[in-house]
């Protein structure tokens, strides 16, 4: 069977219990090493064939895969979560093809990483009910549609991947977009790993703030991060709701 399994953020004990196991069983790990830390390689078995698919192509990555019995344990470990950039749906559906079976196992993304680490909550009551997941188009282009200006006119909270590089233009099409300039934002820089860095600023002050950050990062954008909410319906003493009463 062939596992694409989330590593996490970084720091080894935030891959999954289900995650850990199958890299302990493991005959073959196909890591992407460009941003999954080695350290979690030290649960494979002794026998375990690594590759690091930094410098691989898909079909390279796809022979390694099917190189073994299928009744072998074939991990490829993405970092995060697969589903966010990962470029795991190619891999499936070649796999598809060549009539190999797969399992998908998931992972605490990032944007769930930083979120932890500047101790906040993307969807507060009174700023925003929604996150927009997203990326400036840089090399690898994103569709016209969803360009950041267009993103930044709902103002909800953002959590934005693969742009630190361009945090300068980042934060000047979010204020084009409809942002207010001091609208708090943030970079986030190797979430949980040993060297994580935050900074904190607004959409005017950050990227003078976080130049020196020029990978790895999240750029994270909203009221969310300001000090203005309003309390949760669920918790309110004068709200009714399936389990509990509202008090007199
Ligand atoms: N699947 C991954 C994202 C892969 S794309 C996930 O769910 O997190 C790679 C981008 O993710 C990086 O350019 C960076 O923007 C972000 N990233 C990955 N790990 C990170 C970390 N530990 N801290 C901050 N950003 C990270």
């Amino acid at each position: 069977m062939i596992y694409f399994i989330g590593a996490g953020p970084g720091a080894v004990d935030l891959i999954t219990v289900r995650g850990m196991e199958l890299l302990k069983r493991a005959n073959l790990v196909i890591y992407a090493g460009s941003l999954v830390n080695p350290e979690l390689l030290s649960y494979c078995g002794e026998n375990c064939e690594k590759l690091n698919s930094a410098s691989m192509t898909l079909e390279e990555v796809i022979k390694a895969m099917t190189s073994y019995p299928k009744e072998s344990a074939v991990v490829r470990l993405h970092t995060g979560d697969p589903s966010i950039y990962g470029a795991i749906r190619e891999q499936m559906d070649e796999l598809d093809r060549l009539g190999y079976n797969y399992e998908v196992v998931p992972g605490v993304s990032s944007m769930n990483a930083a979120a932890a680490v500047l101790k906040a909550e993307y969807t507060l009551p009174g700023v925003s009910q929604t996150l927009i997941v997203s990326r400036m188009a840089g090399k690898t282009p994103v569709p016209e549609k969803e360009n950041i200006r267009s993103l930044a006119s709902h103002g909800a909270s953002m959590a934005l991947f693969l742009s630190v590089s361009m945090l300068k233009k980042l934060c000047e099409e979010l204020i084009e977009g409809g942002y207010a300039p001091d609208t708090p934002a943030a970079v986030v820089y190797k979430a949980s790993w040993p060297d994580q860095e935050i900074v904190r600023g607004t959409l005017a002050t950050l990227p003078e703030k976080a130049a020196h950050i020029g990978r790895t990062a999240l750029v994270l954008v909203g009221g969310f991060m300001g000090s203005e909410y309003e309390r949760s319906k669920l918790y309110d003493p004068a709200f009714s709701h399936m389990f509990r009463e509202a008090s007199k």
